[in-house]
């Protein structure tokens, strides 16, 4: 059995997954005395997902001046948006700079997580069989981990090859080949365009249509670049600029009658400019409110769309057969297509609603996280389940964010669960567990936001398979720095260590 250093400083945390949320929270607490941390990740090298896509084209969409760690700004990035390689090196800089990369252990890949309650301990269990065991758990694995890879008959039969964007093939020479992309989501817009003018021919498969904002991503002018790094309070502007942007992105999303009509109607502009052939454009428009799904930022897309190497496939995807895709007929006569094909790239997203499952996570009595969230994930702040004691998640239940920077709420989560651990640690209680009535009616007050917004007028993959929408957290970022900033000691209860555990407040 491993056992997490010992020192003075605990409590122990052992976090899961060495992601941006995971490495900023060892930051976080390491930065307030909280000292024996370890990190389990099950990739090769930490970036969560910064580190799994590494498709052509794959860069932020949201700009690095915000996303990005408040404490650990950068003056010179290359561009507006910066490449994945690029983050990925910024995310390695930051771990070692505070001195937590070398906390990661890496090729861990834990199955299950038990909480003994004599002891007031997490044991948690990787699939090669090591036990690790610490005071308290956090669990980082976020939203967008597993790949999703929709069951389509005849896919076994399939004669060529295949992979999922977020396990991007690069020994795989695309160039010249008859490549076929399913979905078109976010990460398909960034790397549609990077493929097309290399292969022979790209069928793209739309299920949905998208909105559209444009996003051109050049790099910096080296002027530009030099006022960064030397203006004093440029960046912190130019930080405080993207915030702003993102926040009214929330607020078209949240008033879908007259902020979002005008977020329509400039998506609609940008649009109609970019998509100049009539077919296309009626094939690629979206049906649904504007913001129900993630706005799309891309200035290259669409012009993809209409190059004469590449179609865009709207009639549904029927089977595969060993050439290929069939699709159905259209609503014009006809008895459907086969689109021949060497390659098949899933660009099909994620498991979102499944968090860390099939990970196994037992709590309080007992009870599985699996079937205490069968109704539905929650979390308190998208943290704290009742019932599972020193537990913590990160870009947990209801902390998406379809306008803002989701490492804006990862720093706003570090910093809670922090003081959480603070607490525990300053009273010398063994367990910190959220009040269920506390995580019952910030759930209930959050749900009920929702109401009228865009998120709610259409499918996406926000909600479960119940239609609750599970993933996105319904207000500002602002909101959810204010609600984080203090944590309320009163809305948990704190037990010693004794058996049965003592409650020191009820
Ligand atoms: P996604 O947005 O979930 O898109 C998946 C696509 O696959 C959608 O077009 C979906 O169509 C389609 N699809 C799913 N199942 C299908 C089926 N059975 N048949 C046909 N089409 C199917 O996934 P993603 O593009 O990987 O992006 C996921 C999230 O990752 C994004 O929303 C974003 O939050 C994040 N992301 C961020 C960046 C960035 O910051 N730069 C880049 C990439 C991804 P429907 O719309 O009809 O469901």
């Amino acid at each position: 059995m491993y056992r997490a250093p010992s020192a003075n400083a605990g409590p122990e945390v052992l976090i899961v997954g060495a992601g941006f949320g995971g490495i900023g929270a060892a930051i976080e607490l390491r930065r307030h005395g909280i000292e024996q941390v370890t990190i389990l990740e099950k990739a090769p090298d930490l970036g969560g997902t910064w580190f799994y896509n590494s498709y052509p084209g794959a860069a932020c969409d949201v700009p690095s001046h915000l996303y990005s760690y408040s404490y650990a700004q950068r003056r010179n990035w290359s561009r507006l948006c910066s490449p994945q390689a690029e983050i990925h090196a910024y995310l390695h800089e930051v771990a070692r700079t505070h001195d937590v990369e070398r906390l990661v252990h890496t090729g861990v890949e834990v199955g299950a997580c038990t909480w003994d309650e004599e002891r007031c301990r997490w044991s948690v269990h990787s699939t090669d069989g090591t036990t690790y065991e610490a005071d308290a758990l956090i669990i980082a694995t976020g939203q967008l981990d597993q790949p999703a890879v929709p069951s389509i008959a005849g896919a076994e039969s399939f004669a060529g090859h295949s992979f999922h964007s977020a396990a991007w093939d690069h020994s795989y020479p695309l160039a010249g080949k008859r490549v076929g992309v399913i979905g078109t989501g976010a990460s398909a817009v960034q790397f549609v365009p990077e493929i097309a003018p290399s292969v022979a021919q790209l069928t793209v498969f739309q299920r949905t249509g998208n909105w559209f904002l444009p996003r051109h991503n050049r790099r910096y002018n080296p002027l530009l670049k030099r006022a960064f790094e030397r203006v004093p309070g440029l960046q912190a502007l130019r930080r405080r600029f993207v915030f702003e942007y993102a926040e009214s992105l929330t607020l078209a999303i949240r008033h879908p009658e007259t902020i979002g009509r005008v977020g329509a109607a400039r998506s609609e502009r940008f649009m109609r400019s970019q998509l100049k052939d009539p077919h296309t454009r009626a094939r690629a428009w979206p049906d649904y409110t504007f913001g129900c799904k993630r706005i799309l930022f891309s200035s290259h897309y669409l012009p993809a769309l209409e190059r004469a190497n590449v179609e865009l496939v709207t009639d549904a995807i029927e089977r595969f057969t060993p050439a290929g895709i069939h699709t159905a007929a259209s609503s014009a006569p006809g008895d459907g297509r086969e689109h021949e094909l060497d390659c098949v790239i899933w660009a099909t997203g994620f498991k979102t609603t499944d968090f860390m499952f099939p990970m196994r996570v037992g709590g309080r009595e007992g009870v599985d996280l699996h079937e205490h969230w069968s109704g539905g994930a929650h979390a308190h702040l998208g943290m704290c389940v009742p019932g599972f004691p020193n537990m913590f998640l990160m870009y947990g239940p209801n902390t998406n964010t379809s306008g803002g920077s989701i490492i804006v709420y990862l720093e706003a989560q570090a910093s809670y669960i922090r003081q959480a651990l603070q607490q525990l640690r300053s009273r010398g209680a063994a367990a910190i567990e959220v009040r269920a009535e506390v995580e019952a009616a910030s759930d209930r007050e959050l749900q009920a936001r929702f109401a009228g917004t865009a998120w709610t007028r259409c499918d996406s993959w926000y909600r479960d398979e119940h239609g609750r929408i599970v993933t996105n957290w319904p207000g500002y970022m602002r909101e959810y720095l204010q609600r984080t900033a203090q944590l309320d000691a009163d809305d948990f209860r704190f037990s010693a260590l004794e058996k049965p555990a003592t409650v020191l407040s009820a």
